[in-house]
């Protein structure tokens, strides 16, 4: 049976995350209020430590070990945030991290991990099983894998920052809608159990790539679909499928699963950087994204959209901005 994490876990991962994680802001913008006819609030978890929602997440599971667990430390396969979201939170907690990484992963986040204090071990991505490296380095090291999305205690963590969106706006009377990033589903899953426990009249949508859809097919099917590698921008919504525990989140508290173009991505990354002056990868836009196709269905209504990164190599954010 699966110990399906609840809302009274996303509370104590607030907790622990109290004093460590930011409390990111909740912007607003006239221009996009004016344009969709609706009032939108941002939470901006590209303003998150280390760029990203994930530190969330990654520091609630790391918190909850035990001495044991601390001293041997904690081990992770990304190539993504992820990956930054462990080692900086393994470097807080004092104890050693292990990230597992392909040898042709981005140099800049090489760097940015090996900055945290993180040990990497590469692996050739198209001769060796990244996770059987894993579970072998694990078992050697009497390490503890934390997964990228499917663990409770890394969904827990994901919900604070839907928690702290809903308890920010409150004074502006209740969200209508919410828009999630969404790729393994562990952000959506937490996001879901905050807004049901604070927003039950809140519609809840979790936002894929239109090339990477397997959540959306999953949801539709009643169970997780498995696709290849999806060829889209969105680089961490390129997941196969969901997890066991973010499906049965996602089917129970989500309203509807849609998706965007890589066009439309690239148009929410020119909205935020033109007009809120925020560097927004393109996976953090697939939320805005959606929002701004919803036409009529979210005219009139407040609407929350999690802006869920601003991780992204710069030559690769010009080129994408410059339409190359
Ligand atoms: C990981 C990630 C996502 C997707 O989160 P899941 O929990 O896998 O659904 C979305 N946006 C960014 C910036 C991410 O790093």
């Amino acid at each position: 049976m699966l110990q399906i994490p609840t809302y009274q876990d996303v509370i104590a991962a607030a907790a622990r995350l109290d004093g460590h994680a930011h409390r990111t802001p909740v912007l607003r913008s006239a221009t996009a209020d004016a344009r969709y006819g609706a009032q939108f609030f941002f939470k901006c978890e590209n303003f998150q430590r280390m760029g990203a929602f994930k530190f969330r997440g990654a520091f609630n599971a790391l918190s909850k070990f035990d001495a044991a667990q601390r001293k041997a430390g904690a081990i992770a396969f990304s190539s993504g945030n992820h990956a930054q979201a462990v080692a900086l939170s393994a470097r807080l907690l004092g104890m050693p991290a292990v990230i597992v990484m392909p040898n042709d992963a981005p140099a800049a986040k090489l760097a940015a991990t090996r900055e945290y204090g993180a040990e990497i071990v590469q692996y050739d991505r198209f001769t060796e099983d990244r996770e059987a490296l894993t579970q072998r380095l694990a078992q050697e090291r009497g390490m503890t894998l934390i997964p990228p999305y499917d663990h409770p205690d890394v969904i827990a963590g994901q919900g604070t920052a839907v928690k702290e969106l809903i308890e920010d706006t409150a004074s502006e009377g209740p969200l209508d809608a919410l828009y999630i990033c969404l790729g393994g589903g562990g952000l959506t899953g937490g996001s879901a159990l905050s807004a049901r426990a604070l927003a039950p009249g809140c519609k809840v949508y979790g936002v894929e790539p239109e090339a990477g859809n397997d959540g959306q097919q999953s949801f539709r099917s009643g169970h997780i679909v498995h696709i290849e590698t999806p060829r889209t921008i969105a680089d961490g919504a390129q997941t196969q499928h969901l997890g066991q525990y973010t499906f049965e989140i996602i089917r129970r508290d989500v309203d509807d699963i849609v998706t965007v173009s890589d066009a439309q991505l690239v148009e929410a990354m020119r909205f935020f950087a033109e007009r809120m002056k925020m560097v927004v990868e393109p996976t953090g836009c697939l939320a805005f994204a959606a929002a701004c196709a919803a036409g009529a269905a979210i005219a009139g209504r407040r609407v929350g959209v999690v802006v869920s990164g601003g991780n992204v190599d710069l030559a690769r954010y010009a080129a994408l901005l410059a339409g190359g």
